[in-house]
């Protein structure tokens, strides 16, 4: 009997282990293990083209599943024509003194034309204007109520070395289809395409991509390839997202590709074949960063992430799975390294917990830029973290400060002058004010905070009073004022010894 019931005993304590061990595996092995949206709970695209690499032509078309969550009935859908910014000149997302970086050879024509639209299977009646698509829904579409919007649409990428455009080796294909505008309690917004900073902001999608193109091109893209077969005399790729807020895709006959796993998201470096020993470094730190922040912050949840190496003037560039990395930085170790820790933070800060980027661009860029150092201090040890600080924030700042004033981090993209200023305000000035927090709090309770900030606002879009409750929540103290003052300080910030 004691036996027995010894025995018993031995067996529940040994289910609750068992179960307590599945527990933790899963929690922390899962990359999906966090509640994902309902494919009928967040708008769906389905996009299918072809493109042309002698033209520098696409052809596509669009099926958005689009379900109206906003709590209130709608007149119209706005949709952000992003590549109409490269109609002309003065409207090209390019600042005066990087006009030669953007257009080597000089202007280069790119746009978007839209040939059809249909609403459930109707023509509706639409009008572009700028970079903003406005759909008449005929009436009204109630709360809760579903529509299919289908626009037919021909893109042309100007010979450029940007997100959007072709040079050598590449074609970027980065804000390039017809994307939903968010629509929020200030309403629909349609902002421009600005010439600073990522003048981005959209919502949470799912993806379905079917892409025709020349068989000797290899694709890099948002998601995961799920097929790849010869079809019609072309490559046919089918390509399947998780949520993403946006789908970017660069293609070339050139890449070389290496891979490794973190956890279970397949890494993969894209690289040209003089850069093969970077090419390397290139996955090796994007690997380490996946695993850092994950364990940090919270699980990055897509099964895919693509380090790519562009022609790409302008260093690094966030999509959604997907980064684009200015191929000269392969020729340096560190910098390299650097931004690639950068764009990687993104997939957290842009990614999986969107902001306002013109609203708000520090939102994502300062918290990125300090979650960078988070990564130096953890792999080379505190000494040459705080080297790199100094090196790559903190001097820099103080050098640009010597010349000018960088004014307050917290402004809208519009208030700044140019990138020299943007860069200073928002990405040095922004990470030595979360230095500063640090040095306050802690680290550990900083990085709790980002971690609680995350799950909070996973795959939504958050602003600086989620990011001060989450602080504040943490560490039991209200900063609040504190934060804001340093946000808003037009000055340097009094640094704390
Ligand atoms: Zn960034």
């Amino acid at each position: 009997m004691k036996k027995r019931q010894l025995f018993f005993i031995s067996l529940i304590v040994i289910i609750l282990l068992f179960a307590l061990g599945c527990y933790f595996f899963f929690s922390s092995r899962q990359p999906g293990r966090e509640a994902l949206p309902s494919v009928n709970d967040i708008p769906r695209y389905e996009i299918e083209g072809e493109f042309f690499p002698d033209s520098g032509v696409f052809s596509g078309k669009e099926m958005v599943y689009y379900k109206n969550n906003e709590g209130e009935p709608l007149k119209e859908l706005f949709f952000h024509i992003y590549p109409n910014a490269f109609n002309k000149k003065e409207t090209a997302p390019f600042t005066a003194e990087e006009f030669e970086l953007a257009y080597p050879e000089g202007f280069s024509w790119g746009g978007i034309a839209i040939t059809k639209v249909l609403l459930d299977g109707v023509p509706a009646v639409f009008k572009t204007e700028g970079t903003i698509l406005a759909v008449n829904l005929n009436g009204e579409l109630n709360p809760d109520r579903e529509v299919k919007v289908y626009i037919e649409f021909k893109i042309k990428l100007p010979k450029s070395p940007g997100r959007f455009g072709y040079f050598k080796d590449t074609y970027n294909f980065g804000n390039w289809y017809p994307i939903l505008c968010v629509y929020d309690k200030e309403g629909w917004h349609k902002d421009p395409y600005y010439k600073i900073g990522d003048p981005f902001y959209s919502d949470i999608a799912y993806y379905n991509f079917t892409l025709y193109a020349p068989s000797e091109y290899i694709l890099a893209t948002t998601g995961e390839i799920v097929e790849q077969k010869e079809e019609r005399g072309k490559k046919k790729w089918v390509v399947k997202t998780g949520p993403v807020r946006d789908f970017a895709f660069v293609m070339s006959k050139e890449f070389k590709i290496k891979e490794a796993y973190a956890g279970k998201t397949r890494v993969i470096s894209y690289y040209f074949k003089e850069d093969e020993e970077n090419g390397k470094k290139a996955l090796e730190a994007a690997r380490k960063a996946i695993n850092y922040f994950s364990e940090a912050f919270g699980p990055y949840i897509y099964s895919t992430y693509s380090v790519v190496a562009a022609d790409f003037y302008m260093g690094g560039m966030e999509y959604p799975n997907l980064v684009l990395i200015d191929r000269n930085l392969y020729k340096d170790g560190l910098m390299l390294e650097y931004v690639i820790a950068h764009e990687t933070a993104h997939q957290w800060w842009y990614g999986m917990v969107g902001n306002d980027e013109i609203k708000e661009p520090w939102l994502d860029e300062a918290v990125t830029e300090y979650s960078t150092i988070l990564y130096f201090e953890k792999h080379y040890g505190k000494r040459q973290g705080s080297e790199i600080y100094e090196n790559f924030i903190l001097n820099p700042y103080k050098f640009y400060q010597m010349a000018r004033n960088t004014g307050p981090i917290m402004r809208h993209l519009s208030e700044f002058n140019d990138w020299r200023e943007y860069d200073a305000a928002v990405y040095k000035k922004g990470a030595i004010m979360l230095k500063e927090l640090e040095k306050r709090i802690s680290k550990p309770k900083m990085i709790k905070a980002l971690n609680v900030y995350y799950h909070r606002n996973f795959l939504r879009n958050s602003t600086v009073e989620e990011f001060i409750r989450a602080i504040n929540d943490t560490t039991g103290t209200d900063f609040r004022e504190l934060i804001f003052k340093m946000l808003r300080e037009e000055k340097e910030l009094n640094l704390a010894a």
